[in-house]
């Protein structure tokens, strides 16, 4: 067993605080890992409120993690000790059903294991994040980050990172497309830089009007105040792709005025339930679309991290001490973060 100090949820109104776990010893096919950096992602905030469903306590979330290869089991082929790895959302999935053939283990028909709020198949116990000192996956789930790319700053890659890219490829953003990105967050600050890297034209909609110049150094040529219903008018039937990175419930009518004649608006933001419902009539008067996308698949995340190595992309931080958590979460309830929380793991032991 490895022994392993976190940060972890014990209920869903108490601070997170210091606890003690144990990692599975290393099985053949595994890697262990020393955790450097972990990304932390609103869902860890819902997960551990249980805004998504009663979860179990204790719980350590995190699931964008960046770390240094330990040691490998005796039949693993991809990763070598001292290699920088990353570790996203998923640790385990069937292998088997169609969507794993096709390197789309998200959408496990028999259900994927994530990387916290999951049982281990190998033990049985709950799955635990990266708000931690080590972690064992199995080598099908780690992922190589690129030489030079910053540890730290490629932690958010894991989850934003390829939440944003998988959609942008999926709905071929490009020259020529015209991509909305709703919500300067850690989704939407990494959706704009993948879709103007990607070349497509960028629009960013945000309630917060003091990060329209940060909108555009991070790449978006156009900037909206999603509460000004003026500005809002000005650009209906503008838009092919929305990204819709939203935390919290509302509006999508307004949302899907934006999109062009056969546009589609991609829900990503993991609002709790209920949801305001749409009206039929923006589908039926412009064909549009209603999508949603779920994370991204292994090897579309390692071409997300290689993509992003090669346009020296990543996420904009703040570096915090793991005991600044509960701050970090009260902040990014206010929309208050620039633009991804990442905890120096190295201050969980310290
Ligand atoms: P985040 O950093 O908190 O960003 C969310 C942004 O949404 C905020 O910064 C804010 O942007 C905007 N926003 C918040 N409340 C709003 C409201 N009531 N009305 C309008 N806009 C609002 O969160 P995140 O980590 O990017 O995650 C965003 C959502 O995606 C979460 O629900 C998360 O669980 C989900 N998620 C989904 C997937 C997936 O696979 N689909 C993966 C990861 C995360 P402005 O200040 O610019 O308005
Ligand atoms: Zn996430």
């Amino acid at each position: 067993m490895i022994p392993t100090q976190s940060y972890a949820a014990f209920d869903p109104a108490s601070p997170l605080g210091p606890w003690s776990l144990e990692r599975r010893a290393p099985g053949s096919r595994d890697v262990q890992i020393k955790i450097l950096y972990c990304g932390v992602c609103h869902s860890d905030l819902h997960t551990v409120r249980n805004e998504w469903g009663a979860i179990v306590f204790p719980q350590v979330p995190g699931h964008e993690i960046v770390g240094r290869v330990v040691a490998t089991g005796a039949d693993v082929k991809g990763f070598t000790a001292g290699q920088l790895v990353g570790v996203g959302c998923l640790v385990d999935s069937c292998q088997d059903c169609p969507s794993c053939a096709q390197g789309l283990e998200q959408y496990c028909e028999k259900g994927s294991t994530g990387t916290y709020g999951g049982i281990e198949k190998q033990s049985g116990k709950p799955t635990q994040g990266g708000y931690s000192s080590a972690i064992v996956v199995d080598e099908r789930f780690v992922l190589h980050i690129p030489e030079g790319m910053d540890p730290a700053a490629a932690a958010p890659l894991l989850c934003a990172g390829i939440t944003t890219y998988s959609p942008l490829r999926e709905w071929k953003a490009g020259p020529g497309k015209r991509v909305g990105i709703v919500g300067l967050g850690g989704l939407g600050h990494m959706g704009v830089k993948l879709a103007h890297a990607m070349g497509a034209h960028v629009t960013l909609f945000t309630t917060s009007p003091g990060k329209a110049d940060d909108a555009r150094r991070l790449g978006a040529d156009a900037v909206v105040i999603s509460k000004d219903a003026a500005a809002m008018k000005s650009v209906r039937n503008s838009l092919d792709l929305i990204l819709d990175t939203v935390s919290a419930p509302h509006d999508l009518d307004a949302e899907l005025t934006l999109l062009r004649r056969d546009g589609t608006l991609v829900l990503l933001g993991g609002s709790p339930v209920p949801h305001p419902a749409t009206s039929v009539w923006p589908f039926i008067t412009g064909r549009r679309r209603l999508a949603g996308s779920l994370i991204g698949g292994l090897p579309e995340t390692q071409e997300m991290l290689n993509f992003c190595a090669a346009h020296g992309i990543a996420s904009d931080i703040e570096l915090i001490r793991a005991s600044d958590i509960n701050v970090a979460y009260e902040r990014m309830l206010k929309s208050d973060v620039k633009y991804r929380f990442v905890i120096d793991i190295s201050t969980i032991t310290s």
